[in-house]
């Protein structure tokens, strides 16, 4: 804002998920901005800014990562009820971007140099569930692998609950898609993953698991935890610690419990203080 009155710049606009979920209370309490827009109104700021939504722009992109690689987002939004999750809230439903339209944008970012495309959505593994009624991901990586000066595709964000088993035979075939899955399990005990309502259970996730390092040999796994979901108790941290022991990850971020309001999960007790989540990180 000091640029701004400062005369350097001309007018600010604020976008995102920040923007979307907190507008009226924003527009109060920063009212020098000049407009705020949400999560799905690109067109309304590229009007404010006087640009046209043109075809011939999909696809262009101004990446900030290093140049060897880039972020290529194939779905926006997300179905699933995760009690502890506002992004549902602040992008809505799912919906998958055309394999056509993500093959142009990874030929123009191959075209600027990208060697890697890392493949981002809330949910990877529903790809192609409201577009073509089928999950989709494998086709996709089949058509991606195509693309000339691409070198390595590597997967984030993949949920557990009906994960589609054939991702994991393009994997195996094509040297171009990485041995890794980045795959949040967010916990492991029946009690907490009811609660989170994540369709799953700790049977299911630990088979789920040993098919990945069976059919695809030296996988490389990663995945995310929360800590200090309402009702944890020691009984089920101690399950958890046993359980990722056993798992034996190659990569794991473990996150504290944020009570956010509007989810499911607000409606319960935050019952876990806050340095007892701390400690367990
Ligand atoms: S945690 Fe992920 S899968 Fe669950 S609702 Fe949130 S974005 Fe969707």
């Amino acid at each position: 804002m000091q640029k701004k009155e400062d005369g350097e710049v001309d007018k600010v606009f604020v976008t995102g998920c920040l923007s979307e979920r907190y507008k009226p209370d924003l527009q109060k309490e920063i009212p020098n901005v000049d407009q705020y827009f949400g999560t799905t109104e690109l067109p309304s700021l590229l009007k404010a800014l006087g640009a046209d939504y043109k075809h011939e722009l999909i696809g262009e992109r101004l990446t900030t990562t290093p140049k060897n690689y880039a972020y290529l987002k194939i779905a926006e939004g997300c179905d699933r009820p995760c009690s502890f999750c506002a992004i549902p809230l602040m992008r809505g439903k799912h919906k998958s971007t055309p394999i056509e339209d993500l093959v142009i944008e990874a030929e123009k970012l191959a075209a600027n140099g990208v060697k890697e495309l890392v493949l981002i959505a809330q949910d990877l593994t529903y790809y192609g569930l409201d577009l073509y009624k089928k999950r989709n991901l494998a086709e996709l990586l089949e058509n991606l692998v195509k693309v000339d000066g691409i070198e390595w595709i590597r997967l984030h964000y993949a949920f557990p609950t009906g994960f589609p088993m054939d991702v994991l035979e393009v994997m195996n075939r094509e040297p171009k898609v990485c041995n890794y899955l980045d795959i949040p399990l967010q916990h492991i005990s029946d009690d907490i993953l009811k609660s989170m309502r994540r369709g799953t259970t700790k049977e299911k996730t630990t088979k789920l698991l040993k098919a990945f390092r069976k059919e695809v040999p030296h996988m490389t796994i990663r995945t995310t935890l929360i800590v200090g979901y309402p009702g944890e108790t020691e009984e089920h941290y101690q399950e958890l610690k046993e359980w990722v022991r056993e798992m034996r990850f190659e990569r794991l971020g473990c996150f504290t419990y944020s009570h956010e309001e509007n989810t499911h999960a607000f409606n319960l007790v935050d019952d876990v203080p806050r340095r007892g989540k701390a400690t367990a990180c």
